[in-house]
């Protein structure tokens, strides 16, 4: 047994880790009266959804740049709007790009601008959208719930499977059909059942892709670009940019921690969970000082949680197993470039560079691309997600600079020529491949930051770097994320709960982790 709390304890809850699930975790814990503690290591909240200086004077969202996936009702209800958040850039557009080709808007909603390259295209876009997102649709409850337990009679659990067979089988015969038709499928099957061009295929299979260790060509890849669809139904499908970047997102988080009578510690790393009778019971500080609290909810990932902050000693060894093979290797890496200009992208207009632009000229590119990762190399070829974020926010450079962030993959974690060897003639293959669509480019780079997964790893003390903490798959997702076990946001051990993206449903910056996490535990008091 660690050290033992004695007395009443100092918190209600403490919450291990300010990342946005974290930060959203304690919120709702305070607003349910009871008392909580945010510790977390880093300097400033956030996790992966921070705002840094890179270089001298220059800004950037480090990893998320992204915000699309947070529900509008959770920024109602925490008020992040009065607490900060404001945007810069809401509805960005989607742009395929090509070295050899000119740009192609990707909007099922405008689809005449695709009919220049394929007219049978054109005419299916609206309607494969329109089915994908009914599909989505019809998921998106599940995802905003506690998964339902297996093996037990209870009206909560056989509520909730009523409720998710209710909505599928509202789907109607033909949609429901489709959805156990495609839900295993490969994404390239689909989209060429649909679709010709190889461009607007490229786009459509790179969300597919985002973040996850596959390919097109992968089986069960239609199943994350349904998934991230239906998060997009709750956060309003329009991507977003917050003025000041996604860090302005974590302190308006915070500041309704704060708000709602919580306290926050930065610069606090926690080095052990304490555990007394069988259950959680505070934690230990890398600085010795200990806290005890009623109930522990972690925010930092499964492998981390378990395996060194809690330790195998207090769980089985089944469990042991499966945590200590949970898939979490990370295959996304980031480029962040400080620029002495704005980026022109040949044939792109202005308002395009508002948005995001996909360098994934066609599906075969990027299984070619995901090839690589399989044999423990990086991309020849790698599928880039380009913003320009100074292009809608000013404040994130030096007058006249200018800041370009890439998500790149494949760069896998595991890389086998080891990568302090081959980081920079990693960053200079991606800086080539943008300098193809962006002549000049290259001579308007002041300065360039990469970060690798085992640099996201370090920085941001995720276990293997990974985008969402464990694997976003068919056999790590819903009932069985992270796994077997803990997949309610309850652990084994008493009062101890998860609320990051290795929950259910996953990462992205969608704070639902964090709410269903709280209100498990509150249920769970109840
Ligand atoms: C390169 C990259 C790009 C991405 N781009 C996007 C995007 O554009 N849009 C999007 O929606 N998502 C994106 N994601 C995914 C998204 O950033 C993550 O899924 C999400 O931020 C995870 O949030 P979290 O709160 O669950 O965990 P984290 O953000 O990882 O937070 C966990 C926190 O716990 C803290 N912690 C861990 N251990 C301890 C300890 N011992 N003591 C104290 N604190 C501890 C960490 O410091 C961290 O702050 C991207 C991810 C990556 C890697």
């Amino acid at each position: 047994m660690a050290g033992a709390a004695v007395g009443a304890p100092d918190y209600d809850c403490i919450v291990i880790g300010g990342g946005h699930n974290g930060l959203v975790c304690a919120a709702y814990l305070a607003r349910s009266g009871r008392s909580v503690l945010v510790l977390e290591a880093a300097n400033q909240v956030g996790g992966a959804a921070v705002t840094r200086e890179f270089a001298p004077g220059f800004k950037v969202s480090a990893c998320a740049h992204l915000l699309h996936l947070m529900p509008g009702s959770m920024i109602r209800d925490l008020g992040l709007d009065s607490r900060g958040l404001q945007m810069a850039a809401t509805g960005m557009p989607t742009t395929a790009i090509a070295p050899d080709q000119s740009p192609l808007p990707i909007n099922p909603d405008n689809p005449a601008v695709l009919a220049g390259r394929s007219g049978a295209d054109a005419a299916a876009f609206p309607a494969y959208h329109a089915r994908l997102r009914r599909l989505a649709e019809a998921l998106h409850p599940v995802l905003d719930r506690v998964p339902p337990r297996l093996g037990t009679d209870s009206w909560q659990a056989r509520l909730s499977w009523l409720r998710i067979g209710w909505r599928i089988r509202r789907l109607g015969r033909r949609d429901m059909r489709e959805l156990l038709r495609i839900g295993g499928m490969c994404v390239q099957d689909l989209l060429d059942e649909h679709f010709e061009t190889p461009l607007l295929k490229g786009a459509l299979g790179f969300d597919a892709v985002l973040g996850t260790r596959a390919g097109p060509r992968s089986p069960g890849s239609v199943f994350p670009l349904l998934y991230r669809m239906a998060a997009e139904v709750q956060g309003g499908s329009a991507l977003a940019q917050p003025v000041g970047g996604l860090g302005a997102l974590s302190d308006a988080l915070a500041r309704a921690v704060l708000a709602a009578g919580g306290a926050i510690r930065t610069a606090t790393v926690v080095r052990r969970i304490l555990v007394q009778n069988d259950r959680a019971a505070g934690v230990v500080l890398e600085s010795g000082e200990q806290i005890s609290a009623a109930n522990v909810i972690s925010n930092a990932d499964p492998k981390t949680t378990f395996l060194q902050l809690l330790g195998v000693e207090y769980l089985d060894t089944g469990f042991v197993r499966r945590i200590a093979h949970l898939r979490a290797h990370g295959v996304t890496a980031k480029l962040h470039l400080a620029l002495n200009r704005l980026p022109q992208f040949t044939g792109l207009p202005h308002s395009a560079l508002i948005g995001r632009l996909l360098l994934a000229p066609s599906l075969d590119y990027i299984e070619r691309a995901f090839n690589h990762a399989k044999y423990r190399e990086f991309s020849s070829q790698p599928i880039i997600e380009i913003t320009v974020p100074t292009a809608s926010d000013a404040s994130l450079a030096p007058a006249g600079g200018h800041v370009l962030s890439a998500v790149v993959q494949y760069a896998p974690y595991e890389l086998a020529a080891g990568w302090q060897h081959e980081r920079a003639r990693f960053a200079d293959l991606i800086i080539d491949a943008l300098e193809r669509c962006a002549p000049g480019l290259r001579a308007s780079v002041e300065s360039a930051e990469l970060l690798t997964p085992p640099d996201i790893e370090r920085q941001f003390r995720i276990s293997g770097g990974h985008w969402h903490h464990a694997e976003l798959a068919l056999d790590q997702f819903f009932i069985v994320r992270p796994v077997p076990g803990a997949s309610q946001y309850r652990t084994p051990l008493g009062g101890l709960y998860l609320c990051g993206a290795g929950c259910h449903p996953g990462g992205g910056v969608m704070g639902i982790a964090g709410r269903n996490a709280a209100r498990a535990l509150i249920r769970e008091a109840a």
